[in-house]
Formats: C-alpha cells, sequence, structure tokens
C-alpha cells in the first residue's frame, strides 16, 4: 500500500509526543516529514529553567536525538520555518523555499513569548523566555552584566528570576498584581513564596506597572521605567508575562482560529486534513499552556491520524508546581474558592506551610498547597475523578493517611 504523507509544522513537545504515540499504534501509515524552525531536535521545554539554574545541561534535556528521527524514517527539516500553508494544493512552503506536500498535516507550533508594547522593547537585551536560544543568552549576559528586570511574577518569571540569580545576576521581579503566582496560589501562600524568594536574594516590585525600557546609550537596555516615574537599573528584562498561541501561520491560511487554532474533540481543525495539537490549538474555548494536558491532546491525535479513530478529548483539569529547588508549591483546580465553596485551612507560619482545600457540593474542587506538598498529587487525583469526600471530610487534610489508625498515628505524631 503506498503510504500517506504526513507533514508536521513545529518540532516541540506536543508534536513529537503525537508521533510517538502514532509509531505505536502504526509505523507503516505515513511518510512523515517535520519542519522545525529551532535548530535542535526535540527537548524537554520545561526543564530549560534546571539548564539556565546550572542543574542541568542542554545534553540531559534532549528527549529524541537525531537517531530517532533517523530510525523511524522520519525526514526532519531542522532551522526550516514555515511561511505557508497552500490547502488548496496541500503542501507548506518554509522560509527557505522548502516545500512538502501533504495528505494529512498537523501543525503543533507552540505558543509566542507576549511582549508588552512599550517603548524601547526592541532594544538589545531585551527577551522573550521560550527556547534554548533564550536559555543561553541569559546564561551569557550573567557572566557580563549584573542587572537583571524579569517581568512578570508567573511560574515563568520566578524560574528565570530564580535561573539569574543562581548565575549571580541582581534580579528584581516587577508584577502588576497584588502577589505572585496569582493564578497558583492564593494571597497568603502567595506572600509566603515572596518572603521564601525575597531570603534567597531576589527583590520584587509588586503592583507595578512598566512605562518604557531606556537605551544604555549603545542599543542595550540599561533601565526600565514605572509608571511612578521610578528608575532602575536594567541590562537584562525578561518579558514572562503571558504567552500566545502561534496561529499566524493557520490563521492565514484561512483556518478559522480565535485564541488559538480551533479544533473539536479528535484535535481536527475545520480543515478535515488538518489537526493541531498543543499551545496553538483552541479546545472548547482554552488553549493549554502545560505539557499534560498537551500530552492527552497527542494520544487523541494520534489515534484518529492512525485511523482507529475512536478517541476524544474533552478537555483537562491542570496542575502546577514551581521548579526553584527547596521551594514546594501545588495548586489544581479552583483552588481560590468562591460562591457556594467551603474551604478547609491549614497554616504554620513557622514551619513555612499552608494548605487550603476547596470542597463544593461534597467534592474536592480545589488545592493549594505550600512547603508541603507530598500529598498533591493525590488532591489532584481527587479533583479530577470528582470523588465524593463526604465520608473522608474530618481527615481530608491529612491527605494520604486515610484509615483510622494511620490518622490516630499521625495525630500522636503531631501532638
Ligand atoms: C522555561 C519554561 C518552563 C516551563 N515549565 C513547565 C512546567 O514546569 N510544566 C509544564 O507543564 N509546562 C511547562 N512549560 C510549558 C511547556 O514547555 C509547553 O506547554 C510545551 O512545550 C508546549 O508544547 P508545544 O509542542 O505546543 O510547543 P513547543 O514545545 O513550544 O513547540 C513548538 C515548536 O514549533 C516551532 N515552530 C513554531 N512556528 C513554526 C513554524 N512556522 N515552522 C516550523 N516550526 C515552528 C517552535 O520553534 C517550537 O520548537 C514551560 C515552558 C517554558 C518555556
Amino acid at each position: 500500500m503506498k503510504k500517506l504523507k504526513l507533514v508536521m509544522i513545529g518540532n516541540g513537545m506536543a508534536g513529537v509526543r503525537t508521533l510517538e504515540e502514532l509509531l505505536k499504534l502504526s509505523d507503516e501509515l505515513y511518510d512523515i516529514t517535520v519542519f522545525g524552525a529551532e535548530p535542535h531536535a526535540n527537548y524537554n521545554r520545561i526543564l530549560l529553567s534546571p539548564v539556565l539554574a546550572g542543574e542541568q545541561t542542554f545534553e540531559d534535556i534532549v528527549l529524541n536525538d537525531l537517531n530517532w528521527y533517523q530510525g523511524h524514517g522520519i525526514k526532519l527539516l531542522l532551522n526550516r520555518k514555515v511561511v505557508q500553508i497552500d490547502r488548496i494544493k496541500r503542501r507548506v512552503i518554509a522560509e527557505d523555499g522548502t516545500e512538502a506536500e501533504y495528505d494529512r498535516l498537523l501543525i503543533a507550533t507552540g505558543s509566542t513569548p507576549f511582549i508588552l508594547p512599550i517603548p524601547g522593547n526592541t532594544l538589545h537585551g531585551v527577551i522573550g523566555y521560550r527556547d534554548i536560544a533564550d536559555t543561553r543568552l541569559m546564561i551569557d549576559t550573567a557572566r557580563t552584566h549584573r542587572h537583571a528586570v524579569v517581568i512578570g511574577g508567573g511560574l515563568l518569571g520566578l524560574e528565570a528570576a530564580n535561573g539569574l540569580m543562581l548565575r549571580g545576576m541582581h534580579v528584581t521581579v516587577v508584577h502588576n498584581g497584588e502577589w505572585l503566582l496569582e493564578r497558583q496560589l492564593d494571597n497568603v501562600s502567595g506572600r509566603m513564596l515572596q518572603t521564601a524568594l525575597e531570603a534567597r536574594g531576589l527583590h520584587f516590585r509588586l503592583r507595578e506597572q512598566t512605562r518604557a525600557l531606556h537605551d544604555a546609550g549603545n542599543g542595550r537596555v540599561g533601565s526600565v521605567e514605572f509608571s511612578n516615574g521610578d528608575l532602575i537599573p536594567a541590562d537584562l528584562v525578561v518579558m514572562a508575562a503571558g504567552i500566545r498561541p502561534a496561529t499566524e501561520l493557520a490563521e492565514k491560511s484561512g483556518l478559522p482560529c480565535h485564541r488559538g487554532i480551533l479544533v473539536n474533540d479528535t484535535m481536527q481543525t475545520y480543515d478535515p486534513r488538518v489537526y493541531a495539537i498543543g499551545e496553538c490549538a483552541s479546545h472548547r474555548g482554552t488553549a493549554y499552556g502545560l505539557v499534560a494536558p498537551l500530552f492527552e491532546q497527542a494520544k487523541v491525535c494520534a489515534n484518529h491520524l492512525a485511523r482507529l479513530g475512536f478517541a476524544t478529548y474533552k478537555g483537562s483539569v491542570t496542575a502546577t508546581k514551581l521548579k526553584v529547588t527547596g521551594i514546594d508549591l501545588f495548586s489544581a483546580g479552583d483552588f481560590m474558592g468562591g460562591e457556594g465553596t467551603e474551604t478547609i485551612t491549614l497554616s504554620d507560619p513557622i514551619s513555612g506551610i499552608y494548605k487550603k482545600l476547596v470542597i463544593k457540593d461534597d467534592v474536592l474542587v480545589g488545592a493549594c498547597l505550600y512547603g508541603d506538598t507530598v500529598d498533591g498529587g493525590e488532591y489532584f487525583q481527587q479533583i479530577r475523578e470528582n470523588l465524593d469526600i463526604a465520608a473522608i471530610r474530618d481527615r481530608l487534610m491529612f491527605g494520604r493517611l486515610q484509615p483510622n489508625d494511620d490518622m490516630q498515628h499521625h495525630l500522636r505524631e503531631a501532638s
């Protein structure tokens, strides 16, 4: 049987995972061609933060080396950014003119960092934090310059700040919110985190808007100006103020997009020959920015590419962690709570532990843990599975220790 042609745009985590899943189901259906804008084989983007912090090397975080592609007969075109999808002729065209025809197309272009539209944002030394090139640039800058400013106090911003500090820079995190990690923590745990990070040497400017970035006089950024007129020195500015799904290419080809390329429950776009997966895809109104949901999507997409056609993706509940060694936090679901919810809270400021569980109609709907996260996985499972917790409600805060005997033991230990 003549093989079909599968072309994938974007050689990142979600796309390559889809290929892995597909190859498990069928390695004879397709001739596969992959276009990657980066000059590298697939690596674990999540682990860029440990690379920045000096805890791992790039070689440690490669997921699929060149031999993997070769071994599976995949044609890998690196450093080749696709600039056009011709859906009539069913082919894609890269910046350098390389073309490839497809029977099925998989768009897995990920996201791009949101760069604040402020004066000075194109100066040398102003970057986003997305790939190994950004990471290397930060490492190099830390060797030669002193002051770094990270805009954004979310997961990415804090991991960038921590890494730059460990590389010897004086780092200030600028955040326009009331507390850090507002999407992962409530105000109590957010402030505990800030205290812990300040003790390590990070500096914070909260409730602050950045008005402009100023030239040091040589085309490189030299300072950051806030809306109240304050100036602080900055040789490097890392924008970590959010990401935008990379949909430009799909939009140009006429595929419907709204905060992501619109896909159905099989990850298929409005063109039945074209699938989209990962951070670039919008499923039921959500474009996910974490890998766990993307890997679930990958399984479903592969199932359809392999012509099995029975899997469906219904959306995901997500959980997050911060990858700063020595700081444990976990949150999942509706951890803020609201109307119709009840919360159980445990707070021990002396040992730096805070736990909040949010319950609605006898179901755990959210959890926020700081300082002790061992039970995070357990809570996450309960949230995902909508388990009725009425019978274990009084013991819920003690996580894994469900049987009464263990509970007695735990209470004895605690007293
Ligand atoms: C520093 C950092 C830390 C993170 N930490 C976590 C974490 O702890 N937990 C977590 O769950 N998630 C984390 N994430 C997010 C996670 O990495 C992403 O959710 C995941 O990588 C998304 O996969 P993707 O395949 O959609 O996009 P990507 O992995 O970004 O892959 C997209 C690829 O497509 C390429 N591309 C784009 N346009 C084109 C084009 N036109 N032609 C060819 N190629 C193109 C891009 O260059 C890129 O290589 C982190 C991200 C970063 C940057």
